[in-house]
C-alpha cells in the first residue's frame, strides 16, 4: 500500500501520483490488449450481467486475441452445453475479478510476476508474435477450454510481458475502477474521487526495493 507515501519521498523514482491525459480509442492492437482487461476491471466494479459480459467479449476481448498455434482437439464437450442461470454468471464475473485482482497485485513485484508470465507462455494463453518491423510483441491466445478469470488474466499477463516497467506502480481507483499504469491516474469523467481514494496495488516493500535498484 502506498499509506505514507508521498510523491518525492523515494528518491530516484518518478513520483507515484501524476495526472494522465484523459482515456481515448486505443489505435494499436497491443493499446487494445490492456484497454479489454482495463474495461472489464473498470466494468466489474461497477457490476455486470450477462448481457454486458457478452458485449465486453465481443467488442473488446475478441478483437485483441490471437488464434492459438496448435489446433485444438474436440473431444471434449462443450463447455456450455447447457444455459446458465444469472446468479451462475455473476459468481463467474466475480470470481473472475478477484483472480485478476490477485494476478495484478503479483504483477507488480517482479520476481513473482515473471515466473506467472512465463508459465503463460509455456501454457499458451500467451504467445509472442512478430510484428511487421521484426519486433517481439505478447498477445493472450484465444483457447478453447479457456475460463473468463484465465481469459482476462491472459490480457494482463501479455501486457506485462510487452510493458513490464508499467507495472511497478499499478492503482486502482476504488470509487470508478479505472487503473492506473505508471501510477497515472486518470478517472473517467463523472468520477471525483480524491487521490486518497486510489489504492495502490504495489506493495510499499516493492517501491522501496524499486527505488533502491533504480539507485
Ligand atoms: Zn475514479
Amino acid at each position: 500500500m502506498l499509506s505514507g507515501i508521498t510523491p518525492g519521498q523515494i528518491p530516484g523514482t518518478p513520483s507515484p501520483l501524476r495526472l494522465a491525459a484523459p482515456r481515448s480509442v486505443p489505435a494499436s492492437r497491443l493499446e487494445r490488449v490492456r484497454a479489454a482487461g482495463a474495461a472489464f476491471i473498470r466494468g466489474t466494479t461497477q457490476g455486470w450481467n450477462r448481457r454486458e459480459l457478452a458485449t465486453w467479449l465481443v467488442d473488446q476481448y475478441a478483437p485483441c486475441v490471437t488464434p492459438p498455434f496448435h489446433m485444438e482437439t474436440a473431444n471434449l464437450p462443450p463447455v456450455m452445453d447447457t444455459p446458465l442461470d444469472e446468479g451462475f454468471i455473476n459468481r463467474l464475473i466475480l470470481d473472475a475479478r478477484d483472480r485478476v485482482l490477485q494476478l495484478l497485485a503479483e504483477l507488480v513485484v517482479p520476481w513473482e510476476a515473471t515466473p506467472r508470465a512465463r508459465l503463460a507462455v509455456a501454457c499458451g494463453a500467451v504467445a509472442p508474435e512478430r510484428d511487421e518491423r521484426g519486433a517481439i510483441a505478447y498477445y493472450p491466445v484465444r483457447l478453447m477450454r479457456m475460463r473468463l478469470a484465465q481469459r482476462v488474466s491472459a490480457l494482463f499477463l501479455a501486457d506485462y510481458l510487452n510493458r513490464p516497467t508499467e507495472y511497478r506502480w499499478l492503482m486502482l481507483c476504488s470509487e470508478c475502477g479505472e487503473l492506473a499504469f505508471s501510477a497515472e491516474l486518470a478517472h473517467g469523467s463523472w468520477c471525483e474521487a480524491s487521490p486518497e481514494e486510489w489504492i495502490a496495488l504495489t506493495p510499499a516493500e516493492a517501491l522501496y526495493a524499486a527505488a533502491g535498484s533504480s539507485g
